[in-house]
């Protein structure tokens, strides 16, 4: 089932954008019907320094280009993503297998970073003043100049989102981009790429390469100045470490075995409703859905029926309409590991409250919905991600025991938790490790909020998208101090012993009159 929107013209101009010398080429997936998508070029080692060093000419220009005029660009290029929805959300269906819904999420993301950076980079990136060593003396000023080449390197999961809300304040912030997309999912991202060169981004500045994750990967990791990295925690700690030879920073967006937690006052109805798109947008294959729920126990049998019963009410199927609530799982390999895990908890002992099998009569890598209870630590959906569409239940007695239930884990991505009290549920919540935390909601509440930071704790990842950081990351603090009276060397006539008295009694003075 090949979209409406991939025309060969439009091919061809996605194709003209990849960094790719040597002729190799691979074919994606047609995630829906399992057939060939789209033969897309294929980079090298050699082609990444290419890209790396063709981006470099140009980063500096763009660097010193007026911010205003950079800006100008960026909402250009909102205008464009909003008019070209149609077919941005036909290519990440083609190549990811999601519903149309599921799809327009991600086109939400990067429209709502463009514009949140749009607004606030003057001020962020702008001089700022700084308090002096010396009142009056000494002054300085914090400046931020870019990293250089960015390099960014994305997962199939969310291909348009992760690529491009990630790309855009690294660009913004004055650098030069090479991105490294997942393969099977390149054409969504290349797609933007094209729409900010239409934009009017200058030629060159944001470079593609597709290929091998640890070879074409690894080239980038090699040669950026800086590295946005979103995939698994286990990539994610060989990226770090092969940065950290070279002293390049990185910020790392990682896996998660994310927690929700349903306090007693709940509505139950309500609470089961918002928890299914929760747990089951895209599939389960969204690094903040939730895996795991813990229940009060005075509740734990409404809530399961009405979790059930709104679980068996999803909508799979596939197609290129709003039809469908959940779409198909993304590969074979995303299959085989959402089986295993399933087959796992079952052979073990778990209930299988619903789902639990593969749909090949709707495409070849659909999996229902599924609902477990009974999971226990000797079962892989208890600690693993699942990364797919199967969430387990679990009671629990007091506010204490959730949270300590919740906390078990080593990652620390996102997390939920349903009250009624919110001030309850926001003290529950202030108390769980997770880098996001949503009250009343799954996910959408805390990563939708772009003015504040989003990313993990322990193996969930380093660094932040989103707020300030997200956009701060991509540059270099510099401090310029300037001293207008010489006054930081003795003069020459006080003995260097009656210098160290003078200067500890200014020390003690400043702090006691609050000056410094
Ligand atoms: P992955 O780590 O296998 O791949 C991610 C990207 O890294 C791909 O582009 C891949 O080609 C590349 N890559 C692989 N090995 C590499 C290497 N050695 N050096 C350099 N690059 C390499 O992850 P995935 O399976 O594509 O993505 C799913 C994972 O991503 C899940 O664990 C999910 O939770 C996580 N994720 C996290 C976030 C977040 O914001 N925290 C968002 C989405 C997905």
């Amino acid at each position: 089932m090949r979209p409406a929107a991939l025309t060969d013209d439009l091919l061809d101009g996605l194709r003209a954008r990849v960094t790719a010398e040597t002729g190799a080429t691979y074919t994606s997936t047609a995630v829906f019907s399992g057939g060939e998508l789209a033969t897309l070029p294929e980079s090298t080692i050699a082609d990444t320094h290419t890209a790396h060093e063709r981006a470099a000419r140009v980063q500096q220009q763009w660097a010193a280009t007026p911010l205003a005029e950079r800006l100008a660009i960026f909402t250009r290029f909102h205008d464009l993503l909003l008019r070209n929805r149609d077919t941005i959300l036909d290519l990440i269906q083609a190549e990811t297998g999601k519903s149309r819904r599921d799809a327009f999420e991600e086109l939400c993301e990067p429209a709502l970073v463009v514009s949140h950076y749009v607004r606030t980079a003057p001020k962020l990136l702008g001089p700022r003043r700084r308090k002096g060593l010396l009142p009056g003396v000494i002054t300085a000023a914090e400046l931020r100049r870019p990293k250089g080449v960015v390099g960014i390197i994305s997962p199939w999961n969310y291909p348009f989102t992760l690529a491009i809300g990630d790309l855009v304040p690294a660009l913004i912030a004055g650098n030069a981009v090479v991105l490294k997309p997942d393969s099977q999912t390149a054409l969504s991202p290349l797609h933007g790429v094209d729409l900010l060169y239409r934009a009017g981004l200058p030629a060159g500045l944001l470079q593609v390469v597709l290929g091998d994750g640890p070879a074409v990967g690894g080239a980038v990791v090699d040669t950026c100045d800086y590295l946005g990295f979103t995939g698994s925690t286990r990539t994610g700690r060989l990226i770090a470490e092969r940065a950290g030879r070279r002293l390049v920073g990185c910020s790392l967006e990682l896996g998660g075995k994310n927690p929700m937690v349903v306090l007693d006052d709940v509505r139950v109805a309500d609470t089961a409703k918002q928890a299914v798109r929760a747990c089951f947008a895209n599939a389960g294959q969204l690094c903040i859905s939730i895996e795991r729920i813990y229940v009060h126990d005075s509740i734990f049998d409404a809530f399961t029926e009405a979790f059930v019963a709104e679980t068996g009410g999803i909508t799979l199927k596939a197609g290129y309409d709003y039809g469908a609530d959940m779409g198909s799982l993304t590969s074979q390999r995303a299959l085989k590991t959402v089986s295993e895990h399933v087959d796992d908890a079952r052979a073990k002992g778990a209930t299988v409250l619903t789902g639990g099998r593969p749909r090949p009569d709707l495409g070849p890598y659909f999996y229902e919905p599924t609902v477990l209870t009974d999971v226990t630590p000797e079962m892989l959906p208890y600690a693993a991600e699942t990364f797919g569409p199967v969430v387990s239940l679990y009671p629990f007695a007091t506010d204490d025991e959730a949270v300590a239930l919740a906390n078990q884990t080593d990652y620390g991505l996102n997390a939920s938790v349903f009250g009624r009290d919110r001030a309850r549920a926001r003290r529950v919540a202030a108390r769980l490790r997770a880098g996001t935390v949503n009250v009343n909601d799954g996910y959408a509440s805390a990563y939708g909020s772009i003015d504040a930071p989003m990313g993990g704790m322990g193996s969930s990842g380093l660094g932040r998208r989103h707020g300030a950081e997200g956009l701060l990351k991509y540059t270099e603090p510099q401090t310029i101090g300037t001293q207008r009276i010489a006054v930081i060397d003795p003069p020459r006539w006080l003995p260097y012993g009656l210098y160290t008295k003078v200067m500890a009694a200014s020390l003690r003075l400043m702090r006691r009159l609050g000056i410094r």
